[in-house]
């Protein structure tokens, strides 16, 4: 595994030859201000995948990848919070008015669970993106598949919790759901919509999730080899405490980097752990 920081003029290549790679636009919490939200791009040969878009999507995509949103050609949301989903509504009409013709093909591709799809066109996409303006009869309504190829998982069976399998190209994801919100639920079962991610069987990605053992045991079990993993500084509430992933083994914290920080993040202390993720640097998982 290799660290590539992009050269100050360079674009992040969105195809490579082959090689596994995860880039972080952002790698702070929805409050961090020194941060960009933890929004990333997983890159592998022709294919690529963004993995949440939040409030600080659209500038943290030009200001640490040096891209626009219409590069954007396959995207993934892990819930419906704005630090992970706020900037999908730009997307949608930055392809709209920016990009390619309105309702061409090829749309970009939208990866997301039947459950939650139309939970997050109903309250989250819908204000902004269901009037069609430009419809001169007085418009009509708009719905998601309008504005994406909308890509729906398929169910694993057999896993202890609601997990989800898909393909974007070669690009191989499974979806599992996460105990995030609220903070009483008790399993992943009580919790509202969350996934996390896990990618060609490779790295794991708690998306934003309570510490969860059993999660983690699972994923050990399955032969991941690097952990991303959301982390807060405090006990209690929606992610997971460091004094909490403090209690894995060693020989999983070692590959393990935190994301999804507080501005304080310089007054903690992550040793034990493979570092902070840092965002706008190229993380090639096959140098
Ligand atoms: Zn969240």
């Amino acid at each position: 595994m290799r660290l590539l920081p992009l050269r100050p003029d360079e674009k992040l290549p969105l195809t490579n030859d082959g090689h596994l790679w995860c880039f972080f636009i952002g790698t702070g919490s929805m409050f961090a201000l020194k941060y960009f939200q933890t929004n990333f791009l997983v890159v592998k040969g022709q294919d690529h995948l963004l993995v949440d878009f939040g409030m600080t999507g659209p500038m943290a995509l030009s200001s640490t990848a040096r891209r626009q949103a219409v590069d954007i050609r396959a995207v993934l949301v892990t819930h419906a919070h704005e630090d992970h989903a706020g900037g999908v509504g730009y997307l949608a009409l930055a392809n709209r008015y920016i990009g390619i013709p309105f309702m061409k093909a090829p749309k970009t591709k939208l990866v997301v669970a039947p459950p939650f799809e139309p939970l997050f066109w109903e309250h989250t996409l819908r204000g902004s993106l269901g009037w069609n303006e430009g419809d001169p009869s007085g418009g009509r309504n708009l719905s998601l598949p309008d504005y994406f190829d909308v890509l729906h998982p398929a169910p694993l069976e057999g896993r202890e919790r609601e997990t989800w399998s898909v393909d974007v190209g070669s690009i191989h994801v499974e979806l599992f759901r996460t105990r995030h919100i609220p903070e009483e639920a008790a399993t992943w079962k009580d919790a509202w919509y969350s996934y996390g991610l896990c990618v060609d069987g490779r790295l794991f990605f708690s998306g934003d999730s309570q510490f969860d053992q059993g999660l983690v045991d699972d994923y050990e079990a399955r032969g991941v080899q690097h952990y991303f993993h959301d982390v807060q500084f405090f006990p209690g509430a929606v992610h997971a405490p460091l004094a909490d992933l403090r209690t894995l083994p060693d020989s999983v914290k070692q590959r393990m980097w935190l994301m999804h920080y507080s501005d304080n993040v310089d007054s903690q202390d992550p040793s034990g752990f493979a570092g902070w993720a840092q965002q706008g640097v190229i993380y090639d998982f096959d140098a």
